[in-house]
């Protein structure tokens, strides 16, 4: 059974939480990030953990993850060997996580910590994976909002799992549904995806995302047409099947062409004209080709990638949190 805030006994004792933080160059706001967030987890009625990946930083964020987990005993780090990116950083950290639930919060603060509590209490009444929805995108240009907008209309017709939404990876889930991620050993990993996949009972929680609090964002455009591309050829073959309408199409209009012009020469004559029809023919098919080729490399590259059977990353420090010690205000509530 499920464990219970509501219910009694030693049930709820049982029951662990672990927040899970990757963070890249996040030096500056983790002291802040960490402040918050252990004040909520204090008031939790959960034994609870904070795992934080340094996805191989470069500034100063080992120290002071380093500082943050000798001042509270609930904090365990994970250390990347180098930087893998967020979707591995995340693996790496479900991977080492055995609580209950697992709540994954970006170190920037800009997924609100004092949501945990409400995640946790549909979690509590069974729900496997609890989504945050961003209400509103606060500090994102109108660019990022027209593109992501762009991007989740698109997922939603190529792609065969439905993917909630503007939904990030600030989740709950469930000790089942991360079990069922460890399933999913994928190098090209698209993780919003992946989350949708699993299935299970999940649920969308509208939040309003906020402003970074320090730094910047890691995802320019260029990574986050990148993480598009991944998540549409994770989870699409689609676009191998434009690439065959599209040359059937040009092949049937080709051949109407053809047909066109033995019909002219037999009925006027040739007067060798023609030039500029030809080069227009000629370049589109052959931009049309490059592209077909273009997608079917695509695919064909990450068929490499996964071939090659790379372990998805490694680990430099493993340091898990000293005890598992719940909040100073673990009392059941009556
Ligand atoms: N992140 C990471 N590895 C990376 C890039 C980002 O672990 O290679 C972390 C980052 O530290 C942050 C989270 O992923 O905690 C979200 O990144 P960011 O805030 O830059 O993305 P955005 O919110 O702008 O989409
Ligand atoms: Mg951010």
């Amino acid at each position: 059974m499920r464990p219970s805030l509501l219910g009694l006994g030693a049930e709820i004792v049982s029951a662990s939480l672990t927040v899970l933080v990757p963070a890249y160059n996040e030096g500056e706001g983790l002291r802040e990030f960490q402040r918050r967030t252990l004040a909520v987890l204090d008031a939790l009625p959960l034994r609870t953990r904070v795992l934080y990946v340094d996805d191989g930083s470069g500034d100063d964020t080992w120290p002071v993850m380093l500082s943050l987990a000798a001042a509270d005993a609930r904090v365990g780090l994970l250390k990347l060997s180098r930087n893998f990116g967020k979707e591995l950083a995340l693996t790496a950290g479900l991977d080492h996580c055995d609580s209950d639930a697992v709540v994954i919060l970006d170190a920037d603060l800009q997924d609100p910590p004092e949501l945990i509590p409400l995640f946790v209490e549909r979690w509590q009444q069974g729900v496997d994976v609890v989504a945050g929805q961003r209400a509103e995108r606060q500090g994102e240009s109108w660019l990022k909002r027209v593109t992501a907008a762009g991007f989740y209309r698109l997922m939603a017709r190529l792609a065969a799992t439905p993917m909630p939404r503007d939904t990030g990876d600030f989740r709950l889930m469930s000790r089942r549904a991360v079990d069922a991620m460890h399933g999913l050993r994928e190098r090209q990993r698209f993780m919003k995806g992946l989350f949708a996949w699993v299935g299970f009972r999940q649920e969308a929680l509208v939040y309003q995302r906020a402003p970074r609090f320090a730094g910047r964002s890691k995802f320019n455009y260029w990574r986050l047409w990148n993480l598009a591309l991944e998540g549409i050829t994770s989870f699409s073959t689609l676009p191998l099947r434009v690439a065959t309408y599209i040359g059937v199409l040009t092949s049937l209009a080709a051949f109407l062409f053809g047909l066109w012009i033995i019909a002219k020469t037999l009925l006027w004559g040739e007067f060798v004209a023609g030039y500029p029809s030809l080069m227009s023919v000629m370049l589109f098919l052959g931009g049309v080709q490059l592209m077909a080729l273009g997608i079917i490399g695509e695919y064909l590259g990450r068929l490499y990638m996964e071939s090659k059977q790379r372990p998805l990353y490694l680990v430099d420090v493993h340091a898990p949190a000293a005890c598992l010690t719940s909040g100073p205000s673990n009392v059941v509530p009556n």
